[in-house]
C-alpha cells in the first residue's frame, strides 16, 4: 500500500537529514586533514585503554575491530561500535580517524541495545538496501537513508512507485550483498571532489546536500564492495554484520517533505542482530496491524472518516457515539465532584478575539482562513481559552471566589496538512476534554495536585496505569516574570513528587506563556501517547487584563493553568481502540450482552431474559434469526461482544442461563439474577 509520509514532522528523520550537514559533528567527531595530520605526526602510536582498566599500546593505522580481537574483555553481545573519547566510530574505521588531542584513548564499546548501537545498524541497513535498489534498478536516484526508531528507511527517485515483486527483489538482492562481506570503507574527499565525484553518477540529490555544506568542510563517502554513498558513518564492520532485515512498507514522500519538490520512491525496513529479535518484532507489528484502530473502527463499525465529508473530519456511527457517550457522562460526573463548572462556547468568534489572544500571531499556520459575516471577519476556533476568559470577565471577582474552574468538552478545529492525517490520531477537527482554572498564585500546587488526582483516577478507568511524565521549563522567549516561572515550575515539580510520581526535566521546552506538564500513556504494546497537559500561563491573562480583588482590597492579576486530561476525545477513542483492540471492557462495550436461542422454541425465553437485563440497565441485543449456533456465536465474538447468552431446551427447563465470554471461556449455568449480579461487580470494579 502506498500512502504518502510526511518528513516534516519525522522528528527522526529531521535529525538524521544533520549525517549531512556541517551542524553536527557527534557522530564522528571529524576534524580538518590538516588537524589529523598534525596529531598524527605528533603521534605515531596511541595507548589504549580499554573498560576493564586495562592498557595497551598500538598503532595508530590499526582497525578499531582489530584492537578488540587483542582485548580480554568479554561482552554478552558483540559490538556494533566503539566510542573513542567519546568519539562514536565504526569497527572498520582507525584509531586515528579519531583525531585524538592526547596519546591515550579510552575505548568502550556501543552495543546493539543502546540509542546509538540501533543507529548505526539500522543506518547500516539503509546503505545496503540502496545498493540492492542501484543494482537492480541503475536509474534511480539515490535521495537521504536514515535510521528511524525501530528501523530505517531509502528515498529514492525511481518515477514509479515499488512493487511487491520489486520489493522482494531487493530484499534478495540485500541478502545476496550481506553475504559478500563488503567492508564498509570510509573515504575523505574535499567538497569539489564529492561533487564531481556524484555527478559523474548522476545523483542530483547528493549533489544537492554537498553543496550545501560549507567550503572546507571535509566530506566522507563510504564504499561498500562497488557501491558508494555520500555519509558521516559510522557503520558496522561489514554487510555481514546486518544479519536480518525485513523491507516492510513503501510510501512516497517528497523530497525533504516539501510537496513542492519531486516526490520520491521510499522503502521502510527494520533489522536485528539476531533472527529470534527479527521475528519478535515482525509480531508486534502484526499485533500492531490487528489493534489498528482506523481497521477495527469499520469491522466494529465504530466511525468514519470520508472524502465527501472532508479529510480528518470524523463522524461517529451508533456503536461508536455511544462509547464516545459513556466516555463523556464519566467525563461529567468526576469534574461535576471535583468542583468544575460546566460552560458552552460557540464554533467561531471574531477574528479580533484572536488577535487579543494572540493565537493569530503564534499560531496562525494552524488555523483556517477566515469568513467575512457582515463585513466583520470570524474564524473558526482553534482553542477554548479565550472564551472561558470572557466568562471570568464578565464578573467583577472577589479572591474568595477562586480558584473558579470552567470545564468544557470543546470543539476546536485545526489546520493539518493532509499527509500527517491519519484515522482518529490526527484530525482537523476534534473535542478537547478542556478545562481552565483560574487561581491565586498561593493556589497553584494544591490545583496541580487535584488536577494530577484527577488525571489518574480517569486514566486508570480507562486501563491506563503507566505514564511517562515531563515537566518543561522556561524557553528562551517567553512572558512572565522570573519569580512567576520559579513559582509554577516549583509548583509543578513539587505537586508531582507529593503524588510519587516520577518525572523527567525538559529543560526549556514549556510553551512560552508557562512551565507544564506532559503525561504520555503506555498502552497494553508499550507505546506511548501523549495525552495529558496541564499548562500554566502568565500570557492570557496579561492580554485580556482578568484580575480579582485580593484581600488587600486591590486588585490582583489570576494564574490561568490549561489543561486536558484525555487531550483530545478522538485521539482518545483511538488509543482506545488500539489499547482494547476493539474488545472494550463491560462498561464501554457498546452492546454488552447478545441473547442467542438455538431454536425457534427459546424465542420465547429469549425475550424474557433480554427484558430482564435491559431492564436492570444492560445494553443487550437478541440474535432470533434461524442461524446455527455456531455462526451466531462466532459473529458474537467477531463483534467483541462480552458476554453471549446461549439458551437451549435444558436452559428455558432450569430458567438459567449458559454464559459464554467472547473469550471462548464458557462460565457454565447461572439464574438470572446471579448474572446480574456478576454484571454489576464487574462494572463497579472498573467505573468507581
Ligand atoms: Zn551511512
Ligand atoms: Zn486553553
Amino acid at each position: 500500500m502506498t500512502q504518502v509520509a510526511d518528513s516534516t514532522h519525522n522528528t527522526v528523520s529531521d535529525r538524521c537529514l544533520f549525517r549531512f550537514s556541517s551542524r553536527c559533528d557527534a557522530m564522528n567527531g571529524m576534524k580538518t586533514p590538516k588537524t589529523i595530520r598534525e596529531t598524527l605526526t605528533a603521534m605515531p602510536n596511541f595507548t589504549v585503554r580499554f573498560p576493564d582498566g586495562t592498557e595497551r599500546r598500538f598503532d595508530k593505522d590499526i582497525r578499531l575491530s582489530e584492537v578488540m580481537t587483542r582485548t580480554d574483555a568479554s561482552w554478552k553481545e558483540s559490538p556494533v561500535a566503539f566510542k573513542v573519547n567519546g568519539t562514536v566510530l565504526g569497527p572498520g574505521q582507525r584509531l586515528s580517524d579519531a583525531a585524538p588531542a592526547t596519546d591515550v584513548l579510552v575505548v568502550e564499546p556501543v552495543f546493539f541495545s543502546s540509542p546509538e548501537g540501533q543507529e548505526i545498524y539500522r543506518h547500516s541497513s539503509a546503505h545496503i538496501l540502496a545498493q540492492a535498489v542501484k543494482d537492480l534498478f541503475p536509474d534511480a536516484k539515490l535521495a537521504i537513508g536514515p535510521p528511524i526508531e525501530e528501523g530505517f528507511y531509502y528515498d529514492f527517485d525511481l518515477g514509479r512507485p515499488f512493487t511487491p515483486e520489486d520489493i522482494e527483489r531487493i530484499e534478495n538482492r540485500m541478502r545476496e550483498i550481506a553475504a559478500a562481506r563488503y567492508v564498509f570503507e570510509r573515504k575523505v574527499l574535499s567538497k569539489q571532489e564529492a561533487i564531481r565525484f556524484f555527478e559523474e553518477k548522476g545523483e542530483s540529490y547528493k549533489v544537492e546536500l554537498i553543496r550545501e555544506m560549507p567550503e572546507d568542510e571535509t566530506i566522507t563517502v563510504y564504499e561498500q564492495g562497488p557501491f558508494v554513498d555520500l555519509c558521516r558513518g559510522p557503520h558496522v564492520l561489514s554487510t555481514q554484520h546486518i544479519e536480518d532485515f525485513k523491507l516492510l512498507t513503501t510510501a512516497g514522500a517528497y523530497w525533504r517533505g516539501d510537496e513542492r519538490n519531486p516526490m520520491l520512491q521510499r522503502i521502510y525496513g527494520t533489522s536485528f542482530p539476531t533472527k529470534q529479535a527479527l521475528e519478535e518484532h515482525l509480531q508486534k507489528l502484526e499485533e500492531i496491524k490487528r489493534r489498528d484502530h482506523r481497521r477495527l473502527g469499520k469491522d466494529l463499525d465504530l466511525y468514519n472518516v470520508m472524502d465527501e465529508i472532508g479529510a480528518g473530519l470524523v463522524i461517529w456511527h451508533p456503536k461508536g457515539a455511544l462509547i464516545r457517550k459513556l466516555i463523556e457522562d464519566f467525563w461529567r460526573e468526576q469534574h461535576q465532584r471535583h468542583g468544575y463548572d460546566f460552560v458552552y462556547s460557540p464554533h467561531i468568534a471574531r477574528l479580533d478575539l484572536w488577535k487579543r489572544s494572540g493565537h493569530l500571531d503564534f499560531y496562525r499556520e494552524n488555523m483556517y482562513a477566515p469568513m467575512s459575516i457582515e463585513g466583520i471577519d470570524y474564524e473558526l476556533k482553534p482553542m477554548n481559552c479565550p472564551f472561558h476568559i470572557m466568562i471570568f470577565k464578565s464578573h467583577l471577582r472577589s479572591y474568595r471566589e477562586l480558584p473558579i474552574r470552567y470545564a468544557e468538552l470543546g470543539t476546536v478545529y485545526r489546520y493539518e496538512r493532509s499527509g500527517v492525517l491519519h484515522g482518529l490520531l490526527r484530525v482537523r477537527g476534534f473535542t478537547q476534554d478542556d478545562a481552565h482554572l483560574f487561581c491565586r498564585p498561593d493556589q497553584i500546587e494544591q490545583e496541580i495536585l487535584k488536577v494530577l488526582d484527577l488525571t489518574v483516577f480517569t486514566l486508570k478507568t480507562f486501563g491506563f496505569s503507566e505514564y511517562e511524565i515531563y515537566v518543561s521549563t522556561r524557553p528562551e522567549k517567553s512572558v512572565g516574570s522570573t519569580e512567576n516561572w520559579e513559582r509554577a515550575t516549583a509548583a509543578l515539580e513539587s505537586a508531582l513528587k507529593s503524588k510519587n510520581m516520577p518525572y523527567q526535566i525538559d529543560p526549556g521546552e514549556g510553551v512560552f506563556y508557562g512551565p507544564k506538564i506532559d503525561l504520555k500513556i503506555k498502552d497494553v504494546l508499550g507505546r506511548s501517547w501523549q495525552c495529558t497537559t496541564v499548562q500554566v500561563d502568565f500570557n492570557l491573562p496579561d492580554r485580556f487584563d482578568i484580575s480579582y480583588i485580593g484581600e488587600d482590597g486591590k486588585e490582583h492579576q489570576p494564574i490561568m493553568i490549561h489543561r486536558a486530561l484525555m487531550g483530545s476525545i478522538e485521539r482518545f477513542f483511538g488509543v482506545l481502540i488500539e489499547h482494547y483492540a476493539g474488545a472494550f471492557p463491560l462498561w464501554l462495550a457498546p452492546v454488552q450482552i447478545k441473547v442467542l436461542p438455538i431454536t425457534d422454541e427459546q424465542h420465547a425465553y429469549a425475550h424474557e431474559v433480554a427484558a430482564a437485563l435491559t431492564a436492570a440497565g444492560y445494553r443487550v441485543e437478541t440474535d432470533l434469526r434461524s442461524e446455527k449456533i455456531g455462526l451466531k456465536i462466532r459473529e458474537s465474538e467477531l463483534a467483541k461482544i462480552p458476554y453471549m447468552i446461549i439458551l437451549g431446551k435444558r436452559e428455558v427447563q432450569g430458567n438459567k442461563l449458559s454464559v459464554r465470554k467472547r473469550s471462548g471461556e464458557n462460565i457454565g449455568e447461572l439464574a438470572t439474577t446471579a448474572f446480574i449480579e456478576k454484571l454489576r461487580e464487574e462494572v463497579t470494579g472498573v467505573s468507581g
